[in-house]
């Protein structure tokens, strides 16, 4: 079992990685990084894992 990634071929995610940071503790991810995805929720929404503030809600487009 490897942990190529495929997508990491493509040109278009080699840019910067846009970083979350929780407003709370400071914690700081990539926006597909550790946080928590609520699902309890239709909205999106990202906890962060290290407080459980919620870092992003924004309604599903
Ligand atoms: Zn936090």
């Amino acid at each position: 079992m490897t942990l190529t990634d495929p997508s990491s071929n493509d040109p278009t995610c080699r840019q910067a990685k846009t970083l979350l940071f929780c407003p709370t503790c400071e914690h700081e991810s990539p926006a597909d990084g550790d946080w928590i995805d609520d699902d309890s929720t239709a909205r999106h929404r990202l906890l962060c894992p290290r407080c459980g503030d919620i870092v992003v809600d924004q309604a599903q487009l």
